[in-house]
């Protein structure tokens, strides 16, 4: 386990400059987290979801302005000298993003949030908004995360192998978070993750 695992461990809910609520969901590729956090979604219609900015190229049926927003490497960098970034991270290889714009706005307007995002970003966001939530999905295995990657099919045998390398790194800062959900079956993954987020809502 990297020795810088685990500094933020302090960083709990000590009270939030508005009034809504940020769940920080994170998970190595092929954890099943997309499946999950849409199925949250469906489960709390009023749960706003953050929807990233990028600089990868789309998959199959993702849509812009849906999945992600997605922007050029220039477009990204400039953000990052206004300061637009309520966070940003370097993920295998591509920049990530979350608006700070609508973070603030949401929060200040009562909404709770659902944010996708890295363990970097995760931090970040811990270390802006303190009280966040922070929920780690787990997959059951190591061994199920591979075949999940190789059934969706999606990425090419090196960006696979970034993927592979990342999620041992990121699996590894799990006691960063103050939930771990195990994606063994789905509903039951579900379960636990409403549970998680009925119980923390701001409202
Ligand atoms: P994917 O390319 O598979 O959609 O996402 C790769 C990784 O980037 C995932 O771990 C996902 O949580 C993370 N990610 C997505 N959006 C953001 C973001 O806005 N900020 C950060 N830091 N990570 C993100």
């Amino acid at each position: 386990m990297p020795e810088h695992s685990c500094k933020n461990n302090a960083l709990h809910p000590t009270g939030q400059p508005s009034n809504g609520r940020l769940f920080i969901i994170s998970a190595p590729s092929g954890a099943g987290k997309t499946t999950l956090c849409n199925a949250i979604l469906n489960k709390f219609p009023d749960l706003r979801y953050s929807i990233s900015y990028t600089t990868r190229t789309p998959r199959n049926g993702e849509q812009n302005g849906v999945d992600y927003y997605f922007i050029s490497k220039d477009e990204f960098q400039n953000n990052i000298k206004q300061n637009t970034w309520a966070e940003w991270a370097e993920v295998h290889g591509n920049f990530y993003g979350t608006s700070a714009q609508f973070i603030d706005r949401q929060l200040s307007q009562g909404n709770d949030i659902l944010l996708d995002i890295d363990v970097n970003g995760a931090r970040q966001i811990l270390s802006r908004y303190p009280s966040s939530i922070t929920i780690f999905i787990m997959p059951p295995t190591f061994e199920t995360l591979r075949e999940r990657l190789i059934k969706r099919g999606t990425d090419n045998a090196e960006v696979m192998a970034k993927r592979l390398k990342n999620a041992e790194a990121e699996i590894a800062q799990k006691c960063l978070y103050q939930h771990i959900v195990v994606n063994d079956t789905l509903p039951e993954a579900i379960e636990a993750l409403s549970a998680i987020i009925s119980g923390n809502r701001s409202g």
